[in-house]
Formats: structure tokens, sequence, C-alpha cells
């Protein structure tokens, strides 16, 4: 699967929840961890609007982590710390993101079991980003200043992200 890149309104639609798993999820979620692994840049997460699917659902994997959520909530957020994203849909630029340090998200898993998850450190933030996306929301909407923003040799600024600073 492709990638959905800054500019693409479908990563502003707010997605919609899952009410049942059927085969079509699963095989959505294959594909995700499919395209989260070639990618390049590779990532720790993937929602699914970032490949063209408005519906309430991520995948993650973090060293040997890995996960689906669906219809994720955070209930709580406690105290709050700065750190360094990147995000699949905007390749190659980074910024500094204020997030909660710990959180508390509640979902249901991959067999349709409801869970709550208490998370902290960078799977706290890693949850907080991939939630904002299915919010329609990205990290660069966090961030004031243009020259937060790092872009790595070989890449560029999406120009509908640059517009947005010079608003
Ligand atoms: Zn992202």
């Amino acid at each position: 699967m492709k990638v959905i890149t800054y500019g693409n309104p479908v990563l502003r639609k707010k997605a919609k929840r899952i009410k049942n798993i059927n085969k079509d999820i699963l095989r959505l979620v294959d594909n995700m961890f499919k395209t989260m692994h070639t990618n390049e840049p590779q990532g720790v997460g993937l929602a699914a609007p970032q490949v063209g699917v408005p519906i309430a659902l991520f995948v993650y994997e973090l060293d040997d982590d890995k996960g689906v959520i669906i219809n994720p909530e955070i209930i709580e957020r406690k105290g709050s710390e700065i750190g360094e994203e990147g995000c699949l849909s905007v390749p190659g630029v980074f910024g500094p993101v204020e997030r909660a340090t710990e959180i508390v998200v509640k979902a249901i898993n991959l067999k349709g079991k409801r869970i709550t998850l208490k998370l902290k450190g960078f799977k706290a933030r890693v949850f907080q980003h991939e939630t904002d996306h299915l919010n329609g929301i990205l990290f660069t909407d966090y961030i004031k200043n243009i020259d937060d923003l790092e872009v790595e040799e070989g890449y560029e600024l999406p120009e509908k992200l640059a517009e947005r600073f010079r608003e």
C-alpha cells in the first residue's frame, strides 16, 4: 500500500469507529504491517487513514512489542514532555512535540476484546501521535515556528505545510 502524504484531505478526516472486525479489517492490518516494514523511511506506527482508509485503527511496532489498536480513546493524561517526532505521511521531516508523559487508553483489540492500557514514555508518545491521526491531526499542527522543523537530506518540506507557516 502507498502511504498518503501531507496535503491529501483523507488525513484530515475524522476516522469512523469500527463496529465489527471482519476479513477486510484483518487483511488491511496485514497490509499495514507490510507497508510499515517496506516503506522508506520505516515507521513505528501507522494509522489506517494514512493508507487511505478513514477508519479508527492503527498498528504499531516497537522492537519486539507490536499490536493493533481499534477505536482508541485517551481517557487520562499526566505530565508533559517534549520529544522529536516524525511521520510516514511527512517523510524526512522531524520536529519537537509536547505530549503527555503518561496516558490511559481505552480501545479494543483485534479479537474484539475491550482493553485498557496504561502507557508511558515513547510508547505513550506513539499512541498519542497515532490517535491524533484518527482525529485528522498531524504532528506538524503543533509546530508553531517553521525553524523548529528539521528536514533530512534528500527530502523537502511539503508545499502545503510550508504554506501554513506563511499565513
Ligand atoms: Zn504519523
